[in-house]
């Protein structure tokens, strides 16, 4: 992780991302929701990837989240099988947006939207 100009706010892509994520329905998703106004970045991935690490001002409610991965999405295509997995820390905040990819090239730039079907840990 590389620390230049962080914290910073999200940026549009980003926080359409998570809005993206967040819109299938899953226990503690309002919570993360209303965290999104209190959210920064505070790190990113110095791999080249646009995995970035968020923190939650504490002022918002923590969210009652099943699992510390409780949504994804396969962002997939044609040549890289890649994902997106949105992290809540134990406390039940906000604490990264992963994107990975299956291979050697890290995922430089967030999908459009519309490519995102975000999926709810069971
Ligand atoms: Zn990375």
């Amino acid at each position: 992780m590389t620390g230049d100009d962080m914290p910073r706010p999200l940026s549009d892509v980003e926080r359409d991302v998570v809005v993206r994520l967040l819109s299938v329905p899953f226990p503690g998703r309002d919570e993360l929701r209303a965290q999104l106004p209190f959210a920064t970045v505070e790190g990113r991935c110095d791999c080249g990837c646009v995995t970035v690490n968020l923190a939650v001002d504490r002022a918002a409610a923590p969210a009652p989240v099943l699992s510390g991965a409780p949504v994804s999405a396969d962002i997939s295509d044609d040549e890289f099988y890649a994902g997106i997995v949105l992290l809540v820390d134990g406390e039940g905040y906000l604490c990264c947006l992963e994107v990975y990819s299956i291979g050697d090239e890290p995922v430089r730039r967030l999908p459009p939207v519309e490519q995102i079907n975000a999926r709810p840990q069971r």
